[in-house]
């Protein structure tokens, strides 16, 4: 398994600070970040700790080599047509933020998500459609809780943008995206996905695909916290307004005009972050180097190990293949509440898992469901961890229902 040959790279899971070794299994919230990224930070801070692009001396001109290096990565890993159209922002929430707010929409335009939307690709746009008066529609899934691409074809008339959750951090179903896009363009709609659980776990070529705008977290791929991106193509980006404007943004101004700049400039206000983002970068690298294949089969045969092989009691929920939840396992154990089986699992074991309805309570809420508790696996995770996850579970069962 890939799991053995970099599960050194991770300091956190040969600590000794506990009896049990860590066994991180919360990879959809946020994955661990292997040494060369940390230590890429600290080469930021100890070596060229300086801003980018303004100052013209050489730690400037070393931080904006390292820092517009980290676009290009980007750029490369997503197939981006063009590194002009990689903005750096600081999570998938505030790129959302920044389509909701800057697209150029007319009052009335149609936005369609999807019914498994996480709160950050839903609340901008209710906002939206209160301070923009879009019209914000919601796709229901089909019975089996697939997506339902007849009747997108349907709903997909007279849509503007088509704004949806590539892999659903709920349950690990993941859209035709191919698909989806030829349909919606070829009905006069543009697309963005929330790609915040996908970027991070397959290959994904957005020139390939033909997207129109994409956002993913650093966090969630092994880079620093408080790292995101928004992808776009660049004669959308200069359609669009500034979100957060300021210093570095403009060209030129007076005291009464400004004269903003081409993207991705003109949507990075201020002083960057960017030790975050040159770490980030590395982040792509290493995943780069093990590649995107790898990981996706990886995480899938160890849903498929872990799906097989937890008790009856347990009730898997998503997509009923293993393979198409990804590296995604939400569960629910009758009789048991989620959050106890979380707190349960790391006490007596030092399992880390998710509990909750995990930004996605519109979901529930429709279901009137209360939670569920999540694995989510990812390229550092064996089968002896998947074991002691399943004997917790054993025991759990045994002990308390
Ligand atoms: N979308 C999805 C599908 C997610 O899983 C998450 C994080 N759980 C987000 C958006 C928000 O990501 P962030 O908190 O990094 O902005």
């Amino acid at each position: 398994m890939i799991s053995s040959r970099y599960r050194d790279d991770f300091p956190i899971l040969r600590d000794e600070r506990w009896e049990k070794p860590l066994v991180y299994l919360d990879n959809a919230c946020m994955t661990l970040k292997p040494k060369r990224v940390v230590d890429k930070l600290v080469e930021y801070y100890t070596q060229y700790p300086g801003c980018g692009g303004r100052s013209l001396h050489k730690i400037t001109a070393r931080v904006t080599e390292e820092f517009e290096g980290a676009r290009e990565k980007v750029a490369d890993f997503l197939n981006c047509p063009e590194t002009e159209g990689i903005v750096f922002t600081k999570n998938t929430t505030e790129s959302i933020n920044l389509v909701s707010h800057s697209f150029p929409f007319e009052k009335g335009d149609i936005v369609l998500g999807t019914d498994h939307e996480h709160n950050s690709n839903l609340v901008p746009w209710l906002l939206a459609e209160k301070e923009r008066g879009i019209d914000y529609r919601v796709l229901p899934s089909s019975e089996d809780h697939s997506f339902d691409i007849e009747r997108f074809k349907e709903e997909v008339k007279g849509v503007r943008l088509v704004s949806m959750v590539h892999v659903s951090n709920l349950d690990g179903r993941r859209i035709p995206v191919r698909d989806i896009t030829e349909i919606a363009h070829d009905n006069g709609a543009m697309v963005f996905f929330d790609c915040a659980q996908s970027v991070p776990h397959m290959r994904l070529d957005m020139t390939g695909l033909d997207i129109d705008l994409l956002a993913f977290s650093g966090h969630k791929a092994c880079g620093p916290t408080g790292t995101g991106v928004l992808a776009g193509k660049v004669d959308l980006l200069r359609d669009m307004k500034p979100f957060i404007a300021g210093g570095d943004t403009v060209r030129e101004t007076t005291y009464h005009s400004v004269d903003f700049l081409d993207p991705p400039k003109r949507f990075e206000a201020g002083l960057q972050n960017y030790a975050g983002m040159i770490a980030m970068g590395e982040g792509l690298r290493y995943l780069e180097g093990i590649g995107l294949e790898e990981i996706e089969r990886h995480e899938k045969e160890l849903n498929r190990y872990a799906s097989n092989g937890l008790p009856d009691q347990v009730r898997i929920r998503g997509p009923e293949k293993p393979e198409d939840r990804g590296g995604i396992l939400p569960f629910n154990i009758t009789g048991l509440n989620s959050h106890d089986i979380a707190m349960m699992l790391d006490e007596f074991s030092n399992i880390e898992v998710r509990s909750g309805r995990h930004c996605v309570h519109s979901w529930f809420n429709s279901r009137e469901e209360e939670s569920t508790a999540r694995a989510s696996f990812y390229l550092y995770n064996n089968k002896e961890e998947v074991d002691a996850f399943i004997g917790t579970i054993e025991r759990i069962i045994e002990d308390f229902l």
